[in-house]
């Protein structure tokens, strides 16, 4: 079986100490791709170096809307001259966060329109962040569709509503360990088996979201790419699918989406 985790933050600090064995316990999973995230300037550089370094990783370049304030235009230009590079699959993470809210929400409006701007200037996919802000991120995005290839809002977490609308946008969607949290990730069971062949991608976001069905748990708590399995053996069953049906579809969308 092989997959494909199209979303792991790999620079955080978390993995200093243990990204060799934590590549090792990946493939050994069966995670043969990986894509990096990017999150913001530095972080986009350092993703670039890892994925420079590994065959079976690659990275996006862009800025979170947690960092959006660190968007300024000396950065977006950097960005830009980053995402040229042939390991940079797609630009993001981008988007908006209005759940946290760590950034006033014009600024990240702002940045998010900047970064959808860039990707229909380069010509890749985007790789989006959407929580609770669903709104406005379909305000923006749909202005900016046409202009842009491939599309995926990873790590959904949104109501029927905003999937119908972003399948009606043509999205990718992706799915992490959220859905194996029974306290806020149910209504995931049900909207997943909605996401039609060839639209859905799975992803830990690691280190965050470790799946809560995972058991025995990592003493440390932290999510890392290998547990993309679990999220896999959650998901599969929801579509009528076996495991290995669904790594075979959801590793296949991955390819043609980062077009590898
Ligand atoms: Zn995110």
């Amino acid at each position: 079986m092989i997959l494909f985790d199209i979303g792991a933050n790999l620079t955080h600090e978390s993995f200093n100490q243990d990204l060799t064995e934590v590549l090792l316990r990946a493939r050994e999973a069966g995670i043969e791709r990986l894509i990096v995230t990017g999150a913001s300037l530095e972080g986009t550089v350092a993703a670039l170096a890892l994925a420079e370094q590994d065959d079976n990783l690659w990275s996006t370049a862009g800025v979170h809307p947690h960092h959006a304030e660190t968007l300024t235009e000396g950065c977006l230009s950097q960005l830009a001259e980053l995402a040229q590079q042939p390991k940079i699959v797609a630009i993001g993470e981008t988007g908006l966060d209005y759940f946290r809210d760590f950034t006033p929400r014009a600024v990240q409006r702002d940045a998010f329109e900047a970064q959808l701007q860039l990707a229909a200037d380069v010509g890749k996919p985007v790789f989006l962040h959407e929580r609770d802000a669903a709104k406005d991120f379909i305000t923006l995005l749909s202005q900016y569709r046409d202009q842009l290839s491939n599309v995926v809002v990873h790590c959904f977490t949104g109501d029927a509503s905003a999937l119908e609308a972003y399948l009606e946008l043509d999205c990718h969607i992706g799915i992490t360990g959220w859905i194996c949290d029974e306290r806020r990730g149910k209504h995931l069971h049900e909207l997943v088996s909605r996401i039609p062949t060839g639209k859905l991608m799975i992803e830990t976001d690691a280190p965050y979201l470790l799946p809560r069905t995972l058991k025995p748990k990592p003493k440390n708590r932290r999510c890392e790419p290998c547990h993309l399995l679990e999220v896999a053996r959650v998901i599969a069953p929801l579509r009528g699918q076996t495991m290995q049906a669904l790594a075979e579809e959801t590793t296949a969308t991955a390819n043609r989406f980062f077009r590898l």
